[in-house]
């Protein structure tokens, strides 16, 4: 059954039940640009049954970032070019093996896959800008600032008005804030509104979305960072640690403010308040 959805001319996203995970896949005259390629092995070869209802051309591969659900399935796609910005291969390099095995002690219903999932980070490495040609068309990657993770990356169809948010941009549920810069990740979205156009968006996870979403998103981790940002010198004068676990009423009452459930507000005043302590590293310059 053919389950990829055309957004935009030959631009098609194929949303899966695992993660609620959105892929996307871009077809030019010469080549397919596939991008991201979820969990393991096992879904990735399910994701390249797939992509046979879409075309017959060879592949090429983007990861938008280095989490284990966008990457782990990129063996299954060798030999072809897999690109990804500098950061996500530093990022696989040096704590692939260690995400790997929390994602297998957490998720026992996919641990045997995933440990049998090598680290295959990419090949085709760029530094912040990278044009991918597909033949008669291309498509232009972007590292816009920090944000979900340090090395988040766009793409977009010029010919077609889409963009690929990756995990920068989260529909059906909160952004995920494990790894994030939320102090920055406000003005990256920014960015990213700024070279959209107004075209579909697609999220790494849940149904494609519009520029109001998107705004609407910002608005969230801008309330969320400035809490942060804002509360943290009240905060260290009454001595808490930038590292430990961020004050119970102020997640409680953010929570209820966004609407959210409690763990990715945690996890984003938690990461907040570590940042604007300096604790997260400098800012990367734009
Ligand atoms: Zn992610």
């Amino acid at each position: 059954m053919n389950r990829w959805r055309e957004i935009a001319d030959r631009v098609f996203v194929r949303r899966f039940a695992f993660f609620d995970q959105t892929i996307g896949a871009v077809v030019g005259r010469d080549r397919v640009l596939v991008i991201d390629t979820r969990s393991t092995l096992v879904q990735a070869r399910e994701l390249l049954d797939d992509l046979r209802h879409v075309s017959a051309l060879p592949h090429v591969v983007l990861n938008t970032h280095a989490h284990f659900d966008h990457v782990l399935g990129n063996a299954a796609f060798r030999p072809c070019e897999i690109w990804g910005e500098a950061g996500c291969v530093r990022f696989m390099r040096d704590l692939g093996t260690a995400r790997r095995a929390e994602v297998a002690s957490t998720m026992p219903e996919i641990a045997v896959d995933v440990l049998a999932s090598p680290i295959d980070p990419p090949d085709r490495v760029f530094e912040r800008h990278a044009t991918l040609d597909l033949g008669d068309r291309r498509v232009d990657v972007s590292f816009l600032g920090r944000g979900h993770t340090d090395h988040d990356v766009v793409a977009i169809v010029p010919d077609a008005g889409v963009l690929f948010a990756g995990d920068l941009v989260e529909e059906g549920a909160p952004p995920s804030f494990g790894d994030a810069f939320p102090l920055d990740w406000p003005a990256t979205l920014g960015q990213l509104l700024d070279v959209a156009g107004d075209g579909p968006i697609v999220p790494g996870h849940g149904e494609p979305v519009d520029r109001d979403f998107a705004a609407a998103q910002l608005g969230d981790i801008a309330y969320l960072a400035e809490l942060a940002r804002r509360g943290w010198p009240d905060l260290r004068a009454a001595g808490h640690d930038p590292e430990g676990p961020p004050p119970a009423e102020l997640v409680v009452d953010s929570a209820a403010h966004l609407g959210w459930p409690s763990g990715p507000v945690r996890d984003a005043l938690s990461r907040g308040i570590a940042q604007a302590a300096g604790r997260l590293g400098v800012p990367a310059t734009p």
